[in-house]
C-alpha cells in the first residue's frame, strides 16, 4: 500500500498565519482523473464553497461530485439548537444552482441529544444515499452520561461536537455504502493553514480513516484539503468570480459560517446572536444553568455577550438567516456581487 508521508510533498506554499507571519506549508495535487467520487464536506461556509468552485474550474465532471452536509442539530427536534436555521436550505439551493447532488447526514437527535445523554450510548447516524435514508452506528458505544459542553480543544474526543456530529458521521456514511466498494473516493475538506496554527499542521493530502484497500472491502479513500494553502483573499476571489452569494451570516458580520452558537464564539458573536436570535441565545444560556456547566470555563454566554459589541445587522438579513427556507439568491452577476461585511472578520471557531 502506498504510504502518504511528508516526503511526497515536494512542493510548498508560503501562508501568512496570524501571530506567526509567513509559514511554509506542504502542497500536493493528486491525480484527479483517477477518482470515481468526489465527496465534499459542505458546510455552506466560504471554504467549502471554494472547494466546489475550484473542482468545477478544474473541469471535474459534476456527476462525480457530491456535496455532503452534516446537520449538527439532527432532524428530530424540528428546530435549531446550535446551528443557523437557514444553513441546510442554503446548502440545498447552492447544490441546485450548480446542478450538483447533495446528501444530508446527521447524528439522530443532534447536538442536544448528545449534550443531554444520560446513561445511554451515542446515537446512531442517519444518512441520505441514492437509495434513500439509511441508519447505522450507535450499537457498540459505551453507556455513559455526558451533560457537559464540548471542550474547547483540538482533540476531537473531548471536543465531541466536531468529532461526533461531523467527522464520525461522514465516516459512518462512507463505511456503510456498498457503492464505494472497488472505487477510488476523494474526500475534500476545507481546512486552511491560514486559519490557525493547528490547521497549519494538517497535511494537504492523506489516507482517510475509511481507506480500506484490502481485497475484502477494496475501497480507496483519500482526503485532499485543496484549499489548505489558500489565503482569505483567494477564497473570496473564487466566490466573486462565480458570483456566489455567501451564507447570510457573512452579511450579518460573522467571519466564519460555523454553528450560529459555536462554542468558540467570540464576545461579539455572542452579543450579536443575542440580538439576532434572542430565543436561541436564551435556550443556551438556560441550558448552561441547568447543566451547571458553561461553554467557556470562566464565564457564561451572557457574561461573554456582555463583554462584546453586537454587529450592526440588517433586520431583513437576520430574518433570512433565521428562516428554515433560504429566500435569497445563490448567484448574481459578478458586477452586482459585493463582499460581505464579515468577509475578513473574526476568525472564531474550528469547524
Ligand atoms: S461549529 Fe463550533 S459548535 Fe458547531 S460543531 Fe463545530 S466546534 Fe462544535
Amino acid at each position: 500500500m502506498f504510504q502518504y508521508t511528508l516526503d511526497i510533498f515536494s512542493d510548498s506554499a508560503s501562508v501568512p498565519i496570524s501571530g506567526l507571519g509567513p509559514v511554509s506549508v506542504p502542497f500536493f495535487e493528486p491525480d484527479l482523473a483517477s477518482y470515481d467520487h468526489f465527496l465534499i464536506a459542505f458546510s455552506g461556509g466560504k471554504d467549502s464553497v471554494a472547494l466546489v468552485l475550484d473542482l468545477l474550474e478544474r473541469g471535474i465532471d459534476p456527476e462525480k461530485i457530491e456535496l455532503w452536509h452534516h446537520d449538527v442539530d439532527g432532524r428530530e427536534d424540528h428546530g435549531n439548537f446550535m446551528d443557523w436555521p437557514v444553513t441546510a436550505d442554503y446548502c440545498r439551493k447552492f447544490a441546485a444552482a450548480f446542478g450538483l447532488r447533495i446528501y444530508f447526514s446527521w447524528r439522530i437527535g443532534g447536538f442536544k441529544r448528545e449534550l443531554l445523554k444520560t446513561n445511554a450510548m451515542i446515537a446512531p447516524v442517519a444518512f441520505e444515499t441514492p437509495e434513500g435514508v439509511k441508519v447505522a452506528g450507535g450499537e457498540r458505544g459505551e453507556v455513559a452520561t455526558r451533560r457537559r459542553w464540548p471542550a474547547l480543544s483540538p482533540n476531537l474526543r473531548i471536543r465531541w461536537c466536531s468529532g461526533g456530529l461531523k467527522v464520525d458521521v461522514m465516516s459512518i456514511a462512507i463505511n456503510n455504502q456498498e457503492r464505494f466498494r472497488g472505487k477510488r473516493v476523494l474526500v475534500m475538506t476545507g481546512e486552511r493553514a491560514a486559519e490557525s496554527t493547528n490547521r497549519a499542521k494538517y497535511l494537504p493530502f492523506e489516507n482517510h480513516r475509511c481507506n480500506a484497500p484490502g481485497r475484502r472491502v477494496n475501497r480507496t479513500v483519500h482526503v485532499w484539503r485543496s484549499v489548505h494553502a489558500w489565503s482569505d483573499e483567494d477564497v473570496w476571489a473564487i466566490i466573486r468570480r462565480h458570483g456566489v452569494v455567501a451564507h447570510p451570516c457573512y452579511y450579518l458580520g460573522w467571519g466564519r459560517a460555523s454553528c450560529a452558537a459555536c462554542i468558540y464564539g467570540s464576545p461579539s458573536q455572542w452579543a450579536s446572536l443575542r440580538v439576532a436570535a434572542p430565543e436561541m441565545f436564551g435556550v443556551i444560556s438556560t441550558m448552561e444553568g441547568e447543566l451547571g456547566h458553561t461553554i467557556q470555563r470562566d464565564e457564561t454566554v451572557t457574561q461573554r455577550a456582555d463583554r462584546g459589541r453586537a454587529h450592526d445587522m440588517d433586520p431583513e438579513t437576520i430574518r433570512i438567516a433565521m428562516s428554515r427556507t433560504y429566500e435569497g439568491l445563490i448567484r448574481v452577476a459578478t458586477a452586482d456581487w459585493h463582499l460581505p461585511k464579515g468577509a475578513y472578520g473574526e476568525n472564531a471557531g474550528p469547524c
